[in-house]
């Protein structure tokens, strides 16, 4: 009698990819059922129909064995991002995206959501004139998924709704008479932009939103998103480190 494999269908972004024994690599990607790793065999020979199935930033349908360590056998690509891959900046945002879902994906509470979350993102991406704001309005929105989202729309203390303003440290909005000087991050009208960021679902988001946003605005939203990540997560990934260098 035969031997037959169990076969699964499954859609993922490759979010990275290592080398593994000779010839071989292992490919980690993103889907509705979370991450998961597939060990694709002879990827790494000259010519391998398979090498595109490990390439970071690719949407594929893969087949696979059903098993603990599973095995690449098949599939097609969906969309290779070339246009995002052919500009320097939005490659990088692209990393870092991957990169943060890579490390993080096991705390997103709602995988399908996730997933369709970062294809939307990815697919805005090919096209915007913003893409270092599109990288905000990723992390922002990401905080949610990871249940770690500030609170925007009342004082942490309190629950006032007035005067409000945004400090890291406290993890949201603290009124006028809960706030301190030395924590507050952003004034109203920077906390009213994040607010809007963070509020627009990625169907409604449009270039004029974010271009609303100035330069000086990114940095400072970076630098407060960043430490909103280590404070919860102790977290700041390489690729955004390599993004601040090149992408000045
Ligand atoms: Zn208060």
């Amino acid at each position: 009698m035969k031997m037959h494999k169990e076969l699964k269908k499954i859609e993922g972004i490759v979010l990275k990819s290592l080398d593994y024994k000779e010839n071989a690599q292992i490919a980690y990607f993103y889907g509705h059922i979370g991450r998961f790793s597939l060990h694709v065999r002879g990827s790494k020979k000259i010519g391998a129909k398979s090498s595109a199935f490990c390439e970071t930033l690719t949407l594929a349908e893969v087949s696979c064995t059903d098993s603990e360590f599973s095995s690449f056998s098949g599939g097609e690509i969906l969309d290779s991002y070339n246009v995002i891959k052919n500009d320097f900046v939005k490659i990088q945002v692209a990393m870092c995206m991957l990169d943060k879902v890579y490390h993080l994906s096991d705390s997103i509470t709602d995988h399908e959501i996730g997933y369709k979350f970062l294809k939307d993102c990815l697919n805005y991406l090919k096209t915007t004139n913003c893409p270092k704001l599109l990288l905000i309005f990723f992390e922002i929105k990401l905080t949610y998924l990871l249940g770690i989202n500030p609170e925007f729309k009342k004082c942490i203390y309190c629950g006032s709704s007035s005067e409000l303003s945004f400090s890291i440290t406290e993890g949201g909005c603290l009124c006028h008479t809960h706030q301190y000087e030395t924590l507050i991050d952003l004034d109203k009208y920077e906390l009213s932009l994040l607010k809007a960021l963070y509020y627009t679902k990625i169907a409604e988001l449009t270039d004029e939103l974010l271009k609303e946003i100035s330069d000086e605005l990114i940095t400072k939203y970076n630098q407060l998103i960043d430490k909103y990540y280590q404070k919860y997560i102790e977290y700041l990934p390489n690729s955004k480190k390599i993004y601040y260098t090149l992408c000045k």
